[in-house]
């Protein structure tokens, strides 16, 4: 007869159980053959491609446990959130061969895209480098796509002094006509953070920008509403593009890059918030958080939290 030990449990699994409280982790559900619902999640795990040093490539890991330091229930709302996240998994990336990885990162989104399982998804990076891939694989599926970055940085430098690095994302979605610098916002930019000549390079295509200035005088609620209210008049979909460098460096101390002069938490999601409200908000990539330097996981808690408050936006 095979003996019972009463008082062990599996490792590495939480020590204590409350009947009434359920995890948001637990809310994620390996995808299966046939799974439809309103929300998926996929691992996008490509950091080399960096200008700085960065362990993003653990950030999908560590985010989705970061979703287990929560429950799923929002006394704000007076609601559970209960529609499953489908996770379809990381994309499986060459250790050498980075530019083909890029490439992956995009066949790999297409494919999932395709499918049509869920309506809204979550894409967890990886440096921001993966949203060029994220970003077109989501306008060819989608149609005339609207992109709203919370982000320090433009984002827009020359692709010639380094190639498709992290620097390069939005510039490439330009360049290649994927977005177009109208269809293009970007909230949070930082003084002594960016060149002038992308600044000027953001103006001359169109490009909206909000920098810290404006957050701080007018708020980030009436900054999203004039974003929605502005791009939702020309685009089928809006996604946003969420680096979390654009916390300040007390908040998010797990960005590769971090500052001062930054937005804070509790402003940053009440924008998400407010944006997954709009019917056409329905994707949202987060990059740039390496848990590897990061303290107590802070960065990707704060990562967690945002998925979860995109669901609450969402939830009736
Ligand atoms: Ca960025």
């Amino acid at each position: 007869m095979s003996k019972q030990f009463r008082h062990l449990k599996p490792y590495g699994k939480g020590a204590f159980v409350d009947r009434y409280t359920t995890r948001a982790s637990e809310l994620l559900k390996p995808y299966e053959s046939g799974a439809k619902g309103a929300y998926g999640l996929v691992g996008l795990p490509l950091s080399k491609t960096s200008i700085s040093h960065s362990g993003a490539s653990f950030a999908p890991g560590a985010i989705r446990e970061a979703l287990s330091s929560y429950t799923v229930y929002s006394g704000e709302k007076g609601a559970n959130l209960t529609e499953e996240i489908i996770d379809f998994g990381d994309v499986y990336l060459s250790p050498t061969n980075l530019i083909e990885n890029q490439h992956t990162l995009y066949k790999a989104l297409v494919d999932v895209f395709e499918a049509e399982v869920a309506s809204n998804y979550f894409l967890l990076g990886g440096d921001h480098g993966v949203s060029y891939a994220a970003i077109k694989a989501y306008a060819e599926h989608q149609g005339n796509v609207g992109v709203i970055q919370f982000d320090a940085h433009h984002d827009l430098r020359n692709t010639e002094d380094g190639g498709p690095t992290n620097g390069t994302p939005f510039r490439r979605l330009l360049t290649d006509k994927i977005v177009s610098g109208e269809n293009l916002v970007q909230i949070g930019i930082r003084d002594f953070t960016n060149a002038k000549e992308y600044h000027e390079y953001a103006l001359e295509e169109g490009v909206t920008i909000y920098t810290m200035a404006d957050v701080r005088e007018q708020g980030i609620q009436p900054i999203v509403a004039e974003s929605l209210a502005t791009l939702a008049k020309k685009v089928d979909i809006i996604y946003v593009s969420l680096d979390m460098d654009v916390l300040d460096q007390a908040y998010a101390p797990g960005c590769p890059a971090i500052g001062p002069g930054g937005m804070d938490t509790d402003t940053l999601l009440q924008g998400i918030t407010t944006l997954s409200e709009h019917e056409k908000v329905k994707a949202m990539d987060i990059v740039e958080i390496d848990p590897t330097i990061d303290i107590r996981n802070m960065t990707s808690r704060v990562a967690a939290y945002t998925i979860l408050q995109f669901m609450k936006g969402k939830s009736l």
